[in-house]
């Protein structure tokens, strides 16, 4: 087992991370910035080492000061958490080089899925489902043949960039009048954005669900499925609500992606913990991209199979062949999560700054996952969230009255939070039915 590992994160996950090393006797060593001084998990680490100013760029981003970190406190491997460096496969690739073992997949496949033309190339290959589209990148400079590819999906189409991420650098097309110019603004601001102007396209699915397949492999010839997950409740292309499984879905059409899922883990050769991303429509699953890392919503897999999978990327990392056997996974029940974020819950503008009293929720079934105490002080540079608020029940409708009645507990006095967009959501008829579309809250918030 690693014997002490960086914990290259903030926030909460670097404070989940920080709970699995200790359970495991695994010795912490936390990187913080300047503005992070005061984080939970810095308190409790083993070692903190500051590693720079409080923008993310010269800190959380900065590679040769955390590989640095390492060196400085004999550590034997860096965890990413999510966010930040979490896909970076130079990062990746420098870990290991260092002689650290980096927690996560090989810099390689990281590349691999990191780019999504490659990736799309790759789950074709290995069955995966994927978008009807292009094949391989857009021919931008030749407008009949693009046409053509068009045609042949059926419009509307979307463009996407290669290398694009955090829902950006996508265009929907309607009909053929506005194709070229679409690719081509698409193609530039691509190139400017992500250093790449590569597109391709695909066929746009109008109201599709996301769904989402959790896995874990050991790159030693096993791999697992932790069931799916449906993350359809989102804004600007953010999740703000999940649960596992995912209701309604087709059964047959599940059974064979979860299956085609742990078949690619193997065939490419995957380490680590994974999300294999699909839309789903009309009882059909469309590969959109793969996440090589844990995700924001990993508890909601946790609770309904009783695997702790930050647990599991530590022993994986460790060279220990998984321990799981697919047949020993069973669904135990329902999970939903919401993302609290330090944001108003009308506007979504932030609002950081000093939590005067926090009171978390608790009882049966009832998981939260977060840095905050009272006094803490969010600061201004990082992502908003704050908490994760977790139910379990033995069904659906028992996991979502827990999480009604615990977001009506719950209290973050001082700054203002998305709690009470929770609350709608919770009580809205369609999302209690299950199965609402990834349009359903900007629709019902009339954006
Ligand atoms: P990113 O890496 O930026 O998150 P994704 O490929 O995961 O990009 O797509 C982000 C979101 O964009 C999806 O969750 C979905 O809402 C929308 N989207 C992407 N591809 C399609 C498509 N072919 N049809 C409809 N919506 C899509």
């Amino acid at each position: 087992m690693l014997e002490k590992v960086v914990i290259a994160n903030r926030g909460e996950i670097a404070l989940r991370i920080l709970r699995a090393c200790k359970e495991l006797g695994i010795k912490t060593v936390a990187v913080h910035s300047k503005a992070d001084r005061d984080l939970m998990h810095v308190r409790l680490a083993d070692e903190a080492v500051c590693i720079g100013p409080a923008q993310s760029a010269a800190s959380y981003l900065n590679i040769p000061s955390i590989i640095s970190a390492a060196e400085v406190t004999d550590a034997m491997g860096i965890h990413p958490g999510y966010g930040f460096l979490a896909e970076n496969a130079d990062f990746a690739e420098q870990v290991e080089r260092s002689g650290f073992a980096f927690i996560g997949p090989t810099a390689d496949v990281i590349r691999l899925m990191g780019d999504k033309v490659s990736a799309i190339k790759a789950m074709k290959k290995t069955g995966v489902p994927t978008v009807p589209g292009s094949d391989g990148p857009l021919p931008v400079h030749d407008d009949a043949k693009m046409r053509e590819i068009a045609n042949r999906i059926g419009y509307p189409v979307i463009i996407k960039a290669a290398s694009g991420g955090g829902g950006r650098g996508m265009r929907v097309v309607n009909s053929e009048a506005s194709l070229v110019n679409s690719v081509h603004v698409t193609q530039s601001e691509a190139a400017a954005a992500f250093g790449d102007g590569t597109v391709y396209m695909e066929k746009f699915l109008q109201n599709p669900r996301h769904v989402e397949v959790q896995v874990l492999a050991d790159g030693q010839g096993n791999a697992v499925h932790l069931y799916d997950r449906d993350c359809s409740m989102q804004r600007r292309h953010q999740k703000v609500v999940e649960e596992a499984p995912a209701p309604h879905l087709d059964p047959e059409s599940r059974a064979k992606v979860l299956q085609s899922c742990v078949d690619a883990c193997i065939k490419i050769g995957y380490r680590g913990a994974g999300t294999f991303e699909f839309l789903y429509e009309d009882g059909c699953f469309y590969f959109i991209e793969m996440n090589t890392r844990v995700q924001v919503e990993h508890p909601v897999t946790e609770m309904i199979t009783g695997v702790d999978i930050v647990k599991e990327q530590l022993r994986i990392a460790s060279g220990l062949p998984l321990s799981l056997k697919q047949e020993d996974i069973k669904i135990l029940g329902h999970s939903f999560e919401a993302r609290i974020n330090a944001e108003d819950a009308k506007t979504f503008m932030p609002c950081p700054g000093t939590v005067k009293h926090f009171h978390a929720p608790g009882g049966f079934g009832v998981r939260v996952d977060s840095h905050l105490y009272s006094g803490y002080t969010v600061p201004p540079h990082y992502d908003s969230l704050i908490a994760k608020l977790i139910c379990f029940g033995e069904d659906r409708e028992t996991a979502l009255t827990r999480l009604r009645n615990s977001l009506d507990e719950m209290l973050v006095d001082g700054i203002r939070t998305n709690i009470p967009l929770h609350q709608d959501i919770t009580r809205d008829a369609n999302f209690q039915e299950g199965g609402v579309n990834i349009h359903y809250l900007e629709k019902k918030l009339g954006l």
